[in-house]
């Protein structure tokens, strides 16, 4: 070490150390006990004080790319690096989460024992978008640790104008609410296009998240170009006995306050004291009553997913949050899932031949209108893709011809029904 270079207790950081002083565990703690054997890790927290208290950020990023990979490494190097010498490159490594974050205790004791060797031993569990992060290597030893992560059977995430690492909730694993194998269409989705996610060639990055329901525990409306959430068709599934225990148990008022007046649509209503009735074709499946009597009640038995596009806050243009672009898509067989993955290939094919430079796919449809879109990747419009449909006075609802969705006609909302016969009668 040169006389350049401070030892990391002669470093003061009077304002990070404010962060420790609250009731919660603090990195700024823990960064400080991994410096006593990671000398770096005392400087990066120096330079992040300097930062603090000059409201800057010292970083700057740039490319760094491992044999025959376009992305993966986020490189960063010090604006600092004569005062902080041994964080001159500090990069960060991202890795593929196994989907739904399912690890073995011995997978994760691989990953720090391979990052105490090479990196700063700083690992975060995970980035935005689902990687894992491993930070702090330089020029040399991100070669030696990606090797070494790849030998271990682990593999470089996304970075850059390409497919970024998908990401999905739990699902079945866990979840009895989940309406599709989440962990595997996000395995599938990772092998099939792992070239895409690997050598940038996207106008912009590209992300998929998926979650097995419409309580969207992946967060994907939030944080992904496409959306994958879990739905149903039909009626949804009600055990009355347990509606009877659970009314017995929490009483009728607290149904009422927290069930039935929380539906969006007014689908649901109380029938006696001792049962629930749902009006199927106006429930939108929004989750909130199953997520109250989840024993009583639950998804339909014909599952799926509802595929939207073009989400994500907050992007350039402001928060797009996606359009609806398949109402109901079975997940179920290999062939569904390879259905989605063809659907996937023509929006990138048309949004890689149209799209501008750093725009992603929502700020293009923005850009060229949903119509245009839904031309140019072959869908039809549908009444479904309207937001907001039952407050807009321009859409009506009428029976369509069989097999324009699944194979089943579409049934006008029983509410127009009662509404034609008032009228009817009236007139
Ligand atoms: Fe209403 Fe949502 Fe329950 Fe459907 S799932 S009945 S929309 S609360």
């Amino acid at each position: 070490m040169s006389d350049a270079k401070k030892k990391p207790e002669s470093i003061k950081t009077p304002l990070l150390d404010e962060l420790t002083t609250g009731q919660w565990p603090s990195f700024v703690s823990d960064l400080k006990n991994l410096s006593h054997t990671k000398p770096q890790v005392g400087q990066l927290l120096g330079q992040l004080e300097q930062s603090y208290e000059d409201r800057w950020n010292y970083w700057q990023g740039t490319v760094l790319n491992v044999d025959g990979y376009g992305g993966g490494v986020i490189a960063r190097y010090s604006e600092l690096s004569e005062r902080f010498p041994d964080i001159a490159q500090f990069h960060t490594v991202r890795i593929i989460p196994p989907p739904g974050w399912v690890y073995s205790t011995k997978s994760l004791r691989q990953l720090c024992d391979i990052w105490e060797k090479h990196g700063a031993g700083i690992m975060q569990l995970h980035g935005m978008t689902g990687d894992i992060l491993l930070l702090g290597t330089d020029n040399v030893t991100t070669f030696d640790a990606a090797e070494e992560l790849m030998e271990a059977g682990w593999d470089l995430g996304g970075s850059g104008g390409a497919l970024r690492t998908p990401a999905c909730c739990v699902g079945d694993a866990y979840c009895e609410s989940s309406c599709f194998d989440t962990m595997g269409i996000t395995k599938y989705l990772t092998d099939r296009f792992i070239s895409q996610l690997h050598r940038p060639e996207f106008p912009y990055k590209y992300k998929f998240k998926v979650s097995g329901c419409a309580n969207d525990c992946a967060c994907s409306i939030q944080r992904s170009d496409m959306p994958i959430i879990g739905t149903w068709k039909g009626p949804m599934q009600i055990d009355q006995k347990e509606v009877g225990k659970f009314i017995k148990e929490h009483g009728a008022d607290y149904v009422v306050n927290n069930v039935i007046t929380r539906c969006p649509t007014q689908a649901i209503t109380l029938k006696g004291s001792k049962e629930i009735k749902v009006d199927n074709d106006n429930c939108v499946r929004c989750m909130h009553c199953i997520n109250v009597m989840h024993k009583a009640l639950r998804p339909g038995k014909q599952r799926g997913a509802t595929i939207l596009v073009g989400g994500k806050r907050t992007l350039k243009i402001g928060d797009t949050m996606s359009s609806m672009i398949v109402p109901f898509m079975p997940l179920e067989t290999e062939e569904d899932w390879e259905k989605l993955g063809d659907l996937v290939e023509k929006i990138w094919e048309f949004w890689g031949e149209n799209g501008m430079e750093h725009e992603r796919v929502g700020e293009f449809i923005e850009r060229v209108g949903l119509a245009t879109f839904l031309e140019g990747i072959g869908l039809k419009p549908l009444p479904e893709m309207v937001i907001h449909p039952r407050t807009n006075p321009y859409i009506k609802f009428e029976e369509l011809a069989p097999g324009r969705m699944g194979g089943e006609p579409h049934k006008r909302p029983s509410v127009v029904d009662k509404e034609i016969e008032t009228f009817e009668k009236a007139e």
